[in-house]
């Protein structure tokens, strides 16, 4: 079985489910050089691409108080709420630093129909027409459209009009075993992948990300990758896949062991290997810190993501590592690759960043 497995992976060829839970049982670097050598197949030119970002988490303030997250304003912070002249402060203060991308993300406010969301979007457009909305996210759209009584193609209609250039997939943990547990009144599997098909059908790009370790087992991680691969074979829209671990602190889940290292590594190269369809694999730097996200650029990961200056969701489990563009490109290049600077859409600006320094 092993072998055979290995003769598919180095051919390039597709891997089925029950491979990719094998996997999981390879040697760690036996498996880091395979999911390496499948991301040399798609960037054999060994770049590793980062973004100057910032999310503005206008507000935590949500009326799904997931057990799984410490942002919302009944866990762990004071309920607040971004003004439009505070957005776009911090969206002027992005731009004077060169950045291209701020993505506009916040809990499930009660009051939050399409036009605030909309409103925020052309407030930010109006004032800096070159910086690349990437914003919200799958439950953050069902939630604006269901308060303005709008069917998902409306609202859509209406983001895209005020200027959002795509969102970001959020998928948390893509397993309704789970979700029903951490975070039951927000959109279930099935919505997320109908939300992916309605952004394919506006043109809207989207990621996915994968939030595990909170009580799921191998077999529903695979899962998880198997809902990314189908909404991606379907949508062609996912850009960008970002694991990360779960990270207890000030949730209402503190009895969870966190993920370790190793998991995180495994998590990395199986999807490098079994998402075939998704070019980008980001290492998750913000929740498993500089040094093991340096370590994924060995075993299929070829972006480091944003900068995503005041990230407020992570950090307010009391985890969270702070990075700047000059990190990155060290980090980038003690790895033995060639750091470049991206867009929002993962062109390249500029491919000797370092000259900046
Ligand atoms: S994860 Fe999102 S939807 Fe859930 S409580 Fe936190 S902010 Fe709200």
């Amino acid at each position: 079985m092993t072998a055979a497995l290995k003769k598919k992976i180095f051919a390039g060829k597709r891997i089925t489910p029950a491979e990719a839970l094998s996997l999981f049982s390879w040697d760690l670097l036996e498996l880091g050089g395979a999911a390496d050598f499948r991301r040399r197949l798609v960037h054999p030119q060994n770049t590793v691409g980062f973004i100057l970002d910032r999310i503005i988490n206008f507000t935590n303030i949500c009326e799904a108080c997931c057990s799984f997250c410490a942002f919302h304003s009944r866990a762990a912070l004071p309920p607040y709420e971004l003004s439009v002249k505070e957005i776009l402060h911090k969206t002027g203060e992005l731009a004077a630093m060169g950045g291209s991308q701020v993505m506009l993300q916040g809990g499930l406010h009660p009051d939050h129909g399409i036009e605030h969301y909309a409103g925020l979007l052309k407030a930010v457009k109006k004032k800096y027409p070159g910086i690349a909305l990437h914003s919200f996210s799958p439950s953050e759209l069902v939630h604006a459209a269901k308060k303005s009584r709008l069917p998902l193609d409306e609202a859509l209609i209406r983001l895209k009009a005020a200027g959002l250039a795509s969102m970001p997939g959020a998928s948390d943990l893509l397993v309704d075993r789970i979700r029903s547990k951490v975070s039951p009144r927000k959109i279930t599997t099935a919505q997320w992948e109908e939300v992916m098909r309605a952004l394919a059908r506006h043109g809207l790009p989207s990621s996915a990300t994968m939030t595990y370790g909170m009580g799921e087992t191998l077999r529903e991680r695979v899962k998880h990758l198997e809902v990314v691969r189908r909404t991606q074979d379907a949508t062609g829209i996912i850009r960008a896949f970002i694991p990360w671990s779960f990270s207890p602190g000030n949730t209402r889940l503190p009895d969870i062991v966190p993920a370790t290292g190793v998991d995180y590594l495994k998590i990395v190269a199986v999807s490098r290997i079994f998402l075939d369809n998704v070019r980008y694999i980001q290492a998750g730097w913000l929740t498993e810190g500089l040094k093991l996200a340096q370590v994924a650029l060995a075993m299929g990961a070829n972006d480091m993501g944003g900068v995503l200056t005041e990230e407020r969701v992570v950090k307010a489990t009391g985890s969270g590592a702070r990075a700047c563009a000059e990190e990155f490109i060290d980090l980038i290049k003690n790895a033995g690759r060639a750091p470049v600077l991206r867009d929002s859409a993962y062109r390249v600006i500029d491919r000797r960043p370092w000259r900046k320094k």
